[in-house]
């Protein structure tokens, strides 16, 4: 593109796209500009420094075929069909959905979580397989957990320090002394380790913690989630006991908005009329979410079952459903667990399920024929 071009271009964007557009489009639609591929790069700087100067705030996402442009605010300022006749864009849509920065109309491709300075990438193909206890209960128990679960494949160790239970009366968790023994874990094993907050004051105890989990409890702990997102650090959030997928997104929403993407959204059941189960897990969110975001999504079958014996099926079901890991309980000794004994797997349980999931992910790789276990790519 010539210089000259370019002139016009900068003074015919400033002019037409001051004109608003009335009463056409009440609310504070999303905005996405797709722009060409071959678009030269400072002319790309310009329409984003325009839009930004409107008050406007933009989100770029590159990939390696178009430049995505996702424009969030009072949109109706700018003027559609301009825009769309820029000779460096090859189209604009609305986009009505309330969550912007977790949508795939946003940033296509999916976003790889790195964790623990990248000794696990989660997403795109990035398996996690979470492992460990509901709670830290004792030194012995966490390292000989950590050990064995690293053993069988895990690439991550969970384990709870403040746990939030239903009642007062039950054992409450380690809190910081459980931090700092998932910290020796880590020191042993090298593997990064994953634990829930509760509330936002505490969170100078997870300095070294790698990925910070939001339990279903506090998925709309609003407050709390302004507050992760105000950390770079990796945030796996579960889906509440009772909310929809929108919701959970949602609440994505909230940490990315304050500048944190480093998100793992994991389903873990929700709470219906069936007793069978603890939960009823819905594996369809895994398809649906990976069609609305481009966040990773693991599964939760511990929860979800809350029956040791079940989690193995659950496990390879979500394998199978393009989950993009797994977040599984085991105990060295479930019938004298603290905590959700009964879902927990012994160690020799872990390593089987850890098989079995291989199995179904190198199957489903096959069957997609794309190399990668999410049927949707
Ligand atoms: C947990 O992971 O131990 C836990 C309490 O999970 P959830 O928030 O899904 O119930
Ligand atoms: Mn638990």
């Amino acid at each position: 593109m010539k210089a000259c071009g370019e002139k016009h271009f900068t003074a015919g964007l400033f002019v037409g796209l001051r004109r608003v557009t009335k009463g056409r489009e009440k609310g504070r639609k999303t905005m996405i500009i797709i722009v060409k591929p071959d678009a030269r790069e400072e002319r790309v700087h310009d329409l984003i420094h325009w839009i930004e100067s409107q008050n406007l705030r933009t989100h770029i996402s590159a990939g390696d075929y178009s430049t995505i442009i996702g424009v969030i605010g009072d949109t109706t300022k700018l003027d559609e069909e301009l825009i769309s006749g820029l000779d460096i864009v090859d189209g604009v849509k609305r986009v009505s959905e309330p969550f912007k920065s977790a949508n795939r109309k946003f940033h296509p491709q999916d976003s790889v979580v790195q964790v623990g300075e990248g000794k696990a990438l989660v997403g795109h193909g990035g398996f996690a397989l979470i492992a460990g206890p509901c709670s830290v209960e004792s030194e012995e128990q966490i390292i000989s957990v950590a050990k064995s679960v690293k053993a069988a494949g895990a690439t991550m160790l969970r384990g709870g320090a403040f746990k939030p239970r239903t009642s007062p009366y039950d054992f409450q968790g380690l809190k910081a002394d459980g931090i700092e023994l998932l910290l020796e874990a880590k020191r042993e094993t090298g593997l990064p380790i994953v634990t829930e907050i509760m509330n936002a004051n505490h969170l100078p105890l997870f300095e070294e913690v790698d990925v910070i989990q939001v339990g279903a409890r506090n998925m709309q702990n609003f407050e709390l989630l302004k507050e992760l997102g105000r950390t770079q650090k990796p945030i796996l959030i579960k889906r509440g006991l009772a909310n929809t997928i929108k919701e959970l997104l949602m609440s994505a929403e909230y940490i990315m908005a304050g500048g944190n993407e480093n998100i793992i959204l994991c389903e873990r059941g929700v709470r219906t009329f069936e007793t069978a189960t603890r939960n009823t897990l819905d594996l369809s969110a895994v398809p649906v979410l990976h069609e609305l975001t481009h966040l990773p999504v693991i599964v939760d079958p511990s929860h979800a079952t809350g029956v040791a014996r079940y989690v193995k099926p659950m496990a390879m079901a979500a394998a199978a459903c393009g989950a993009d890991g797994l977040i599984i309980e085991v105990h060295n000794d479930p019938p004298h667990a603290l905590c959700d004994g009964a879902q927990s797997l012994r160690p020799e349980q872990f390593e089987d399920v850890a098989r079995a999931v291989r199995v179904i992910r190198a199957a489903a790789a096959e069957v997609n024929g794309s190399g990668s276990a999410n049927p949707l790519q």
